[in-house]
């Protein structure tokens, strides 16, 4: 059976460098960061993605990150923050156990420099709509 490098950080088998941590969340520097204080906030409790985690989780790792945004920014005199969470392979998640990164960003730095937006053709955003409001309901 493969271990989570993150359930055996959250118990204390691999260190980390710790922020915060409560009987539910765990925060600490990102090992491989893009941006100096770059932080991971996790559950403790194992789950792949942010869909699969209970409402109480979600809501207390959403805290967390509130929390702790501003003191980690300030820390490494940030103009500002990401916060960015990634689910999936294709969305770049490589470590399967929910995390939510908070990127500490300054002016000019570079990175996430492009964000490659483009514009709906007619209908095409009202017919992505219909189908999202239709899983809303399963
Ligand atoms: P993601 O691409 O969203 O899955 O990001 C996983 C993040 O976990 C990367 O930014 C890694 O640098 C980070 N990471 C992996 N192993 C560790 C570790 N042992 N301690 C701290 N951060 C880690």
């Amino acid at each position: 059976m493969s271990t989570c490098v993150f359930c055996e950080i959250s118990a204390g088998r691999i260190p980390c460098t710790k922020l915060y941590e409560n009987e539910h969340v765990l925060a600490f520097l990102d090992i491989g960061p893009i941006s100096d204080g770059h932080t991971l906030v996790v559950p403790k409790a194992h789950y792949d993605r942010l869909h699969q985690c209970p409402p109480d989780v979600l809501a207390e790792l959403g805290r967390v990150v509130g929390f702790l945004a501003e003191p980690v920014a300030r820390a490494v005199q940030a103009d500002g923050y990401n916060v960015l969470n990634n689910n999936g392979s294709a969305a770049g998640q490589v470590v399967e156990h929910v995390h939510v990164h908070i990127i500490p960003r300054k002016t000019g730095d570079g990175v996430f420099d492009r964000w490659p937006a483009y514009k709906y053709p007619p209908g095409k955003a009202e017919a992505i709509a219909e189908k999202i409001k239709k899983n809303l309901a399963r």
